[in-house]
């Protein structure tokens, strides 16, 4: 369950019980997954809860809708703002928010009639666990750059994400692993691929990936760890001679992959570089350690 009888939420502006709200059966959104979305998490610090980069998320919300062609027309900070509002009034420290842009009535295929933001929040445990994954290379592929617009966090996008985690469970994996269309490493259903051997990093490169905000972090993180990242096009063999990998996300945080298809990876992850770089992380998003290194959104 996401939400409780008083649990609150922010639509349009107004704040009101999530209990009490109701989306429209004829929406665009609806049929045909035409909105966008963001995932967003706050954790606790010593200065009370924080958002993690709530500004790179709601300006990624922002270019989502621009690039495909629903109006936004909010102001960002406002946003950051009223999400610090929505963590209060539901007593929220540790909680994934979720904003969404959604069109209202609109059976045509054209531009929205009617466009709506809500922001929801939800406590939330780390998403895919605390042990590391057993992956499935997925039979469905990313979608073909050329078919949408990878870079936009589109609801549509989404059933793609949703088979291919589906057949992975089911043949008894924890998560999938995608490949482009081209049959190169792509990405997980809802997190970003890294795979370390040595002292360097590998990363599939933007074109089929959704470039993550966490992904984005991870790099800052080994500028300063003195871990060299690589960004290019991998096929699965490269991986399954890495030391180890790791998927990331903002609901994934840093979860270490025990094997692909069945293949173990030379390093326990306890002994790797990826271990050290999720424990770095786990520090970053509490402030506990080096978040002089760049600025946290919201922070003053
Ligand atoms: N790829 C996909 C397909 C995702 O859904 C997500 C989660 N938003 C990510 C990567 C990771 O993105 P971020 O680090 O910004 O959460």
């Amino acid at each position: 369950m996401y939400y409780k009888e008083n649990t609150m939420l922010y639509l349009d502006g107004r704040w009101q019980k999530a209990s009490e709200s109701h989306a429209g059966l004829y929406d665009q959104t609806l049929h045909y997954g035409y909105g966008v979305f963001e995932g967003i998490r706050s954790y606790t610090t010593q200065d009370g809860p924080r958002i993690f980069r709530a500004r790179d998320h709601y300006e990624r919300l922002r270019r989502s809708c621009e690039s495909i062609g629903i109006p936004f027309t909010y102001d960002v900070e406002e946003l950051e703002a009223v999400t610090y509002q929505l963590l209060e009034k539901n007593g929220f420290k540790d909680a994934y928010i979720r904003p969404l842009v959604f069109c209202g009535p609109n059976m045509s295929l054209t531009s929205p009639t009617e466009v709506h933001i809500l922001i929801c929040a939800w406590e939330w445990a780390a998403y895919l666990g605390q042990r590391n994954l057993k992956l499935k290379i997925s039979g469905f592929c990313r979608p073909h750059p050329k078919s949408i617009h990878v870079e936009a966090k589109a609801c549509g996008h989404y059933v793609n994400s949703i088979l291919a985690t589906t057949e992975a469970k089911k043949d008894g994996y924890d998560e999938a692993l995608l490949l482009d269309y081209q049959g190169f490493l792509a990405e997980g259903p809802g997190a970003n691929l890294f795979f370390g051997k040595g002292m360097t990093l590998f990363t599939p490169a933007k074109g089929s990936i959704l470039p993550g905000i966490t992904r984005d972090t991870i790099f800052k993180l080994c500028r300063e760890m003195g871990i060299t990242v690589k960004e290019g096009n991998y096929l699965p063999s490269e991986l399954r001679g890495a030391d180890y990998a790791f998927y990331c996300g903002t609901a994934a945080e840093v979860a270490g992959i025990e094997s692909v298809d069945g293949h173990l990876f030379a390093l326990p992850w306890i002994s790797s570089s990826g271990k050290k770089i999720q424990e770095a992380y786990t520090a970053l998003v509490h402030e506990k350690t080096i978040h002089h290194v760049f600025p946290i959104a919201g922070k003053v």
